[in-house]
């Protein structure tokens, strides 16, 4: 099969990490006959300083005529005193919002082999950790009407509108309902029906939509219970959908409870199966140059994109299961060394990465 995907670089460690990423996806082609065409997107910093803007129309337009866009990270301290509406992380807002991306899918997953990295207790560990949380990116109280104000009384008040319309929310649950279908079939939407009448829509919806896919099991949490959950049973979970702000918080206590920041994918999808798709990480400019970071988040992130853009289920699982036997025969960059196991640098991991496909 042929495929186009638009490739972000980035800054800092990002073309380390996306070289690695491509000698994998080539590995993945020549196993599996596919032919991907690369297309060079240049967005954050390196195009700012090319461009003089941090994502050229050039290169959100090369996103849009791809299947799927891959991207690494951007930023670093070269732009952080440049005029703000030029930052990097401007581009990453705008391609965003070019690319009308409202799902935000996160997963959080633990190898095995590195289950000292888990913060959790070893028994609870040890049940294992793989699940996904699916989160809203574009409604919600970040993006509703926010106001400060002086009461008549002089007191100062402030609100954040929490606005939710039905299509937003049927959108971002049929993303779960689908991430599942994809999965193990289980999907947990979480809420706080019992206070919020946003959440109240939310969950009656979400059941209405369940008839539509009478194979996936849906379960029905509040936040606060579901944050609890996360630490005292994350073998749980399978799929998580949740509106942006609960999204926000949930998906970062999930990333922590696996461990290396280096490990861990993301991607954000629209309409239909065109993603974008990157490490979780930002571009770590401390090590940037040195082959020292970790490329298995951004390994990973090609691994989604095949699963949930190209629909290559097998191949995802090809690289993941890479991942997998190349963690288990010992070799480790340094940020997830332990003794006992064999220091490689990001170059090394990702050609035997690319071998083990
Ligand atoms: P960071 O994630 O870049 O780095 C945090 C720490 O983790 C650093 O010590 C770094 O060396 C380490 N680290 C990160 N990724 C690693 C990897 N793959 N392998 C090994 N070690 C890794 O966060 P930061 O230092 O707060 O931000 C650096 C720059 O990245 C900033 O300019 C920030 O704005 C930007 N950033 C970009 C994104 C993005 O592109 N989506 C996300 C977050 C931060």
């Amino acid at each position: 099969m042929e495929k186009r995907i638009a490739i972000i670089r980035g800054d800092g460690i990002g073309p380390e990490i996306m070289a690695q990423a491509q000698i994998v996806l080539d590995a993945v082609c020549e196993k599996f006959g596919h032919h991907f065409i690369y297309e060079e997107a240049p967005m954050g910093g390196n195009a700012v300083d090319a461009f003089g803007v941090p994502l050229p129309q050039s290169s959100l337009d090369t996103c849009l005529s791809c299947d799927a866009a891959l991207l690494s990270a951007i930023g670093g301290p070269k732009w952080d005193s440049i005029e703000p509406s030029i930052r990097p992380e401007k581009g990453l807002l705008a391609l965003r919002g070019g690319m009308g991306l409202y799902a935000n899918l996160r997963p959080a997953q633990l190898f095995s082999q590195l289950a000292d990295a888990c913060p959790l207790r070893t028994d609870i560990a040890e049940k294992g950790i793989d699940f996904v949380v699916v989160r809203e990116l574009i409604g919600g109280a970040y993006f509703g009407e926010h106001k400060t104000w002086t009461q008549e009384n002089g007191e100062t008040a402030a609100s954040d509108l929490m606005i939710y319309r039905e299509h937003e929310i049927r959108r971002i649950l049929k993303v779960g309902f689908e991430t599942a279908m994809k999965r193990r079939k289980k999907l947990c939407s979480v809420d706080k029906a019992n206070v919020l009448d946003s959440s109240k829509l939310w969950r009656k919806l979400a059941k209405e939509i369940a008839a539509e896919y009478p194979e996936v099991e849906l379960s029905h949490m509040y936040v606060d219970n579901c944050a609890m959950q996360l630490v005292r049973d994350p073998s749980q979970f399978d799929v998580i959908v949740t509106e942006n702000l609960f999204g926000d918080i949930l998906s970062d206590e999930a990333s922590q409870i696996t461990g290396s920041i280096g490990m861990l994918p993301s991607s954000s999808q629209g309409e239909g199966t065109r993603g974008l798709y990157e490490p979780i990480h930002g571009s770590a400019p401390d090590i940037a140059g040195k082959d020292l970071a970790n490329p298995i988040g951004m390994i990973l992130a090609a691994a989604m994109m095949l699963r949930y853009s190209l629909d290559m289920p097998a191949e995802a699982d090809a690289i993941e299961s890479a991942v997998s036997k190349v963690l288990e025969s010992g070799l480790r960059t340094g940020d997830i060394m332990a003794p006992g196991m064999t220091q490689v640098g990001c170059k090394a991991m990702g050609q035997a990465i690319a071998e083990a496909i």
